[in-house]
């Protein structure tokens, strides 16, 4: 755990740091990073390890140890001996625990901001606002904890019937690299606040808050096993998803992943929660407030340098209003700052790794070879010489675009909109519905009953009136269609981590037919 005095020194380090090394040395990054009953662990050295590296400079920031079959085995039999204690406390005193755990991350947010930063590359103030979402989530499941029941069922004369929710017993979540602690606080806190307890396996690219995370829950009075952190890339999350003793996985990542998630816990006949992929469309219509409009489209496509699963990358415009427009998005996203992360001015951070830099290069020539014209942006830039060892993309928007090209129908995961124009509202739900993604989407106008009209028809889990990429902690999160299955924060959460049982209660004598 990290000490009074090491977090002193981490302070220290971040009020001075102007200098990134000094932030590399504290101890959040050079300690071990797999957290099991309580702790960090040090594995065995012989282990295989791998470099982490910061998005922006390509530097390696430490060598992580990779969780082992054993070391997997380990936490989940540690997360299995905590669980049943902790289920048998009142919702309340677990409801406890999460509000202290809120309260905690509240109070050590730029720390743990700052680590965000060091592992995805993004904006801080972009990390600073999802530390603020984490401890909501953790706050908000904290208080319904109290209040998680089932219902109570009358039946015939002299006898009723009851039910609970129970947990399930030991969730392994498996998430991505874009909102690495808003992954294990999404999951982790209706989990425990249902009794369950909690295995994380963040991904290999953006290991260091999890682990941030299980401090702070030990910190709050988590009992420890409650909550783990195994690392470790593809195959550490095989070994999770096909554990004998791991009931639920709650994954976030790719549809093909998902798909893998789903067949190995189809074997094991374990629950599951799937947050996948999107390629969700936006529509503006020509009555829309224009500024509001661009504004929308940007929040749409170019928050976490485009990396945003329910990112609405295909945009439609209505025909009348696509000159005004285009010149006014094209105009405010060529005032975009990209550069240095740390730097509170910068709105474009790094491109998480060169492997995703590479794969919107590929997406802008394939769509300029198939007739898009780049309005601006889609080249890899370097701000700054001491900036040349990582990537950065340049937003960018393609007009031009049809319904049939890659970048149209591909997740791509860069900041990279495709604009489509459209003649009137029956042809543009048409067109937004031919996807086999649904997790979210948006319409701008001013006509409520056409923006009622067009959001019962368009096949997704999350739409967005005049605005885009809201995420409050009370609103249910998922997709329709390959998108996923299940939903993730607001009251629904609560059905995924629990399961129902029913007691039939007879106050009569039985009557038996034989
Ligand atoms: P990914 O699917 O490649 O990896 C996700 C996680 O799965 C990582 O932790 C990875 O190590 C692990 N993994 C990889 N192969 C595995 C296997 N065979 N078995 C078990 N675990 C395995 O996704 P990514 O590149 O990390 O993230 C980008 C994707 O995540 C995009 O498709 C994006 O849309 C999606 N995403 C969805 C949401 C949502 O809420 N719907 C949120 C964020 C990201």
């Amino acid at each position: 755990m990290l000490s009074r005095s090491g977090h002193r020194v981490l302070m220290t380090l971040q009020r001075k740091c102007s200098n990134l090394s000094q932030l590399m040395k504290c101890p959040a990054v050079t300690e071990p990073l797999n957290f099991l009953a309580g702790r960090r662990i040090a594995l065995d050295t012989s282990r295989d390890q791998i470099p982490l590296q910061y998005p922006a400079t390509g530097e390696v920031l430490c060598s992580m140890q990779l969780a082992s079959k054993m070391d997997v085995d380990r936490a989940v039999t540690a997360a299995k001996d905590a669980q049943v204690g902790w289920a048998r406390m009142s919702g309340f005193h677990r409801g406890q625990v999460l509000k202290r755990a809120a309260d905690i991350i509240r109070s050590r947010l730029e720390e743990i901001a700052r680590l965000e930063t060091l592992d995805t590359g993004k904006p801080i103030w972009e990390a600073r606002l999802d530390m603020q979402s984490c401890a909501d989530t953790i706050e908000y499941y904290g208080g319904l904890a109290a209040s998680i029941a089932g219902e109570f069922l009358p039946l015939s004369d002299g006898c009723y019937a009851y039910t609970i929710r129970e947990a399930l017993g030991v969730v392994g979540g498996i998430g991505a690299w874009n909102y690495p602690l808003q992954m294990a606080s999404w999951k982790s806190a209706p989990a425990l606040a249902c009794g369950n307890s909690f295995v994380f396996k963040p991904s290999e690219l953006t290991p260091l808050t999890a682990v941030v995370l299980g401090e702070v829950y030990k910190e709050a009075g988590l009992p420890d096993g409650c909550y783990n952190v195994v690392q470790g890339g593809g195959e550490v999350g095989q070994l999770l998803c096909s554990h004998d003793l791991v009931d639920k996985i709650s994954f976030t990542g790719s549809v093909p992943v998902g798909s893998k998630i789903m067949e190995a816990c189809a074997k094991g006949v374990k629950h599951v929660t799937l947050e996948l992929g999107g390629k969700s469309p936006l529509i503006i219509f020509d009555d829309c407030h224009l500024d509001n409009a661009v504004s929308g489209a940007m929040m749409a496509n170019f928050l976490t340098q485009g990396q945003v699963c329910s990112n609405g990358t295909r945009v439609f415009i209505q025909k009348k209003i696509i000159t005004e427009f285009l010149e006014k998005l094209v105009k405010r996203t060529k005032r975009m700052k990209i550069g240095d992360p740390f730097n509170d001015n910068t709105t474009v951070g790094a491109t998480i790794s060169r492997q995703q830099a590479d794969k919107v290069l590929r997406y802008v020539n394939l769509a300029k070879q198939e007739g898009a014209e780049v309005l601006c942006g889609g080249q890899e830039v370097t701000p700054e010489e001491r900036f040349k060892g990582g990537q950065f993309m340049s937003p960018c928007v393609l007009s031009r675009c049809h319904d049939d090209m890659a970048v149209v129908k591909d997740e791509v995961f860069g900041s990279l909109m495709s604009v489509l124009q459209f003649d009137c509202e029956d042809e543009v739900v048409a067109r937004a519905n031919n996807t086999e993604f649904g997790l979210a989407g948006g319409v701008f106008t001013k006509d409520l009953g056409r923006a009622h009209r067009v959001t019962s028809h368009l096949k997704a889990g999350s739409l967005y009136v005049n605005n885009y990429n809201m995420y409050p902690v009370g609103v249910p999160f998922g997709g329709y269609k390959k998108s996923g299955i299940g939903r993730e924060n607001g009251p629904d959460a609560i059905q995924y981590y629990t399961q129902v049982k029913s007691v039939y209660v007879e106050m009569n004598d039985v009557k038996a037919p034989f």
